[in-house]
């Protein structure tokens, strides 16, 4: 064998061993983007899209024709458009697998859009954005949850504590910054508004019974809008905490102090929640809305859903979680807190003017619809 052949051998063997990431992509049009941040676990789309735009200062419209999506990230991360992540894993040099999570909403109520007030606030025309300030004062590198993206989230189910949406030194709803080249504060982490250090808060946390109230609740809601999706298989690391034991005190009683505890809580709620729904009946969602009802201009009437009804979702207990939120979540949102008697909608109640109708019915129009 001559040392010519043992190289191309040699070279044969190893293009042979090469992953399929590195062979051409069959539209050469594509550019790649060598050593872009991985998606990190449980992050949405849109926070792992401006990660990749800060870290090769990409205009929005450059990364969208680089992962063929056209709608915001805000409505990505609701499954509005189907991602093909075939080629996004190929624009990004990661395996195809790492990006499945990203299609959890697929099979999910989020990517219905009629539905939209699960991901947005349709009377402040926003994304909801909530965020822990434990979670993201751990991280590595900051991220966003497809969690806190959920109009049911309201505790951390790692730490226990009450989610934030409102930057803590302004009182502005967080929005995830809008990504320009040649600025400085585009960082995840800092509010658009006053470009204050959202992390910089004090964490508040809701009584022992209060906390598992909040947080069954929101594995039920969670239940409810997951339908058909696979969640529990997406998120490994929920269905690795459901396994995980409970710690005891000396008393016997399951220590809430714990953040493993209250992870596992909220776990084992959520995957007793999701086993449940597959063989009962299941609960309508639409029982938990409030909705909006909107006077066509000639023709009938309508209604829209604008977010959750709070005192329908705690219950006895929704004054007491009504005030855990105050200073932390925008309460004329995602989750409306009026009473619920006979008349169950907020122009009734005169709660709602006729220009926050019309912003809500706008918000409808101009959503995306599932493609
Ligand atoms: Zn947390
Ligand atoms: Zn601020």
């Amino acid at each position: 064998m001559t040392n010519g052949e043992s190289r191309q051998k040699r070279i044969a063997r190893l293009q042979g061993g090469l992953s399929s990431l590195y062979l051409p992509l069959p539209d050469s049009t594509l550019s790649r983007l060598p050593g872009a941040p991985e998606l990190l676990p449980g992050e949405c789309f849109s926070s792992w899209f401006l990660r990749i735009q800060i870290g090769f200062r990409l205009p929005t419209r450059v990364l969208q024709t680089l992962f063929k999506v056209k709608a915001p990230g805000y409505w990505m991360d609701a499954g509005i458009e189907e991602l093909d992540i075939e080629a996004i894993s190929g624009v990004v040099m990661c395996h195809k697998e790492s990006l499945e999570p990203l299609l959890w909403p697929r099979g999910s109520l989020l990517s219905a859009s009629h539905l939209a007030c699960l991901t947005t606030a349709p009377l402040r025309q926003r994304p909801i954005y909530r965020y822990c300030e434990l979670c993201l004062r751990g991280d590595a590198v900051r991220y966003m949850r497809q969690l806190w993206r959920i109009a049911c989230t309201y505790i951390c189910p790692l730490h226990g504590t009450v989610l934030r949406e409102l930057c803590p030194k302004c009182q502005k709803p967080y929005v995830l910054p809008n990504y320009r080249a040649g600025f400085k504060e585009h960082q995840l982490w800092q509010c658009s508004t006053c470009g204050a250090d959202i992390c910089d808060a004090t964490s508040i946390t809701p009584p022992d019974e209060l906390r598992y109230v909040m947080l069954s609740r929101q594995a039920q809601l969670l239940q409810l809008i997951a339908a058909g999706s696979e969640l529990m298989q997406i998120w490994k690391d929920v269905q690795m905490h459901a396994a995980s034991s409970l710690t005891t005190d000396s008393h016997g009683l399951v220590d809430l102090s714990s953040e493993m505890n209250v992870h596992a809580l909220f776990s084992r709620a959520l995957s007793h929640c999701l086993n449940e729904g597959r063989n009962t009946e299941q609960q309508d969602l639409e029982d938990y809305l409030w909705r909006l009802r909107i006077q066509g201009a000639d023709g009938p009437s309508s209604s829209i859903p604008i977010g959750l009804d709070g005192m329908r979702v705690f219950g006895k207990y929704a004054v007491s979680v009504f005030m855990q939120l105050i200073g932390c979540h925008d309460l004329w949102g995602s989750t409306h807190w009026w009473p619920t008697g006979s008349s169950r909608t907020l122009s009734d109640l005169g709660m709602v003017t006729a220009r926050a109708e019309a912003k809500a019915a706008e918000w409808y129009a101009a959503a995306p619809k599932r493609r």
